[in-house]
């Protein structure tokens, strides 16, 4: 059976032979599929223009023989998110939600909310100006996304003990999927989690999602933030999410004086 106009996310491109391209695309009723669009390297007419990462496509697709790959017949762009070319950093803190969806989602089963969550990240990013505002729209994604695809955080007891939350002096976030109490053995490596940030990574699954957009990390914190994060999503993962680090490396705002310091030594 065909699909009409099924709107898509384009998360990879890949080259097949001389002239076609292979898609990876999430979308909101199959969850992630993959089609062949033939001719998709060399026709000018038919694809120009609309096969890059990060477009959202309306895509007109046929089956074949696999019943793991479609035939992309025809697509256009619902939107370019063309404010993501315009600054490298933008581009590079969006890596992350195109890796994620890609190495993390399982193909053909539909993923409540993920797509809608995908798209507003991408479209905050779009905007984004500042390290500290890519940072927020990629650390609420990556602990929206641990919710949805039901690797959720315990943020509101010891992981050990069950000490509440607000009994607790001090916490640290572990590898193992939430906070350990300062009386119990961290196990894993630990990670550093002042109150605040905890604050906002609780506040970041539960807000409803058109407030999301003004929810910002607390001053100083991003690296914490997104160290953890990115940390447990490799763990959750099973491998290294390139995208990942090359995002955390360039949302760290440069010190003052650094090139300077250097060459004084
Ligand atoms: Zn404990």
């Amino acid at each position: 059976m065909s699909l009409s106009a099924l709107p898509g996310l384009v998360l990879r491109l890949r080259p097949l032979g001389e002239s076609d391209l292979m898609l990876d695309v999430f979308t909101a009723s199959m969850g992630r599929i993959t089609a062949l669009a033939k001719g998709g390297k060399r026709s000018k007419q038919r694809f120009f223009g609309v096969l890059l990462d990060a477009h959202l496509l309306e895509m007109n697709l046929e089956p074949t023989k696999s019943p793991d790959l479609w035939r992309l017949a025809s697509a256009r762009v619902l939107s370019s998110h063309v404010g993501l070319r315009q600054d490298y950093r933008r581009l590079l803190a969006a890596g992350p939600v195109l890796e994620l969806l890609l190495r993390a989602t399982p193909v053909q089963a539909p993923q409540d909310g993920v797509l809608e969550l995908a798209l507003a990240t991408l479209s905050r990013m779009e905007q984004g100006n500042s390290p500290v505002e890519l940072a927020s729209g990629l650390a609420i994604f990556l602990v929206r996304l641990l919710d949805l695809l039901g690797y959720g955080l315990n943020l509101e007891a010891c992981l050990h003990c069950g000490r509440p939350l607000e009994q607790m002096k001090s916490m640290r976030l572990t590898l193992g999927g939430g906070l350990v109490c300062p009386s119990c053995p961290a196990g894993h490596r630990e990670h550093q989690a002042p109150p605040g940030l905890i604050k906002f990574l609780s506040v970041a699954r539960s807000l409803d999602a058109r407030s999301l957009s003004r929810l910002g990390l607390p001053a100083g914190q991003s690296p914490q933030a997104l160290l953890f994060l990115a940390d447990f999503w490799r763990e959750v993962v099973g491998h290294d999410l390139p995208s990942l680090g090359l995002a955390l490396r360039s949302l760290k705002a440069p010190p003052p004086f650094t090139s300077a310091g250097r060459a004084a030594r």
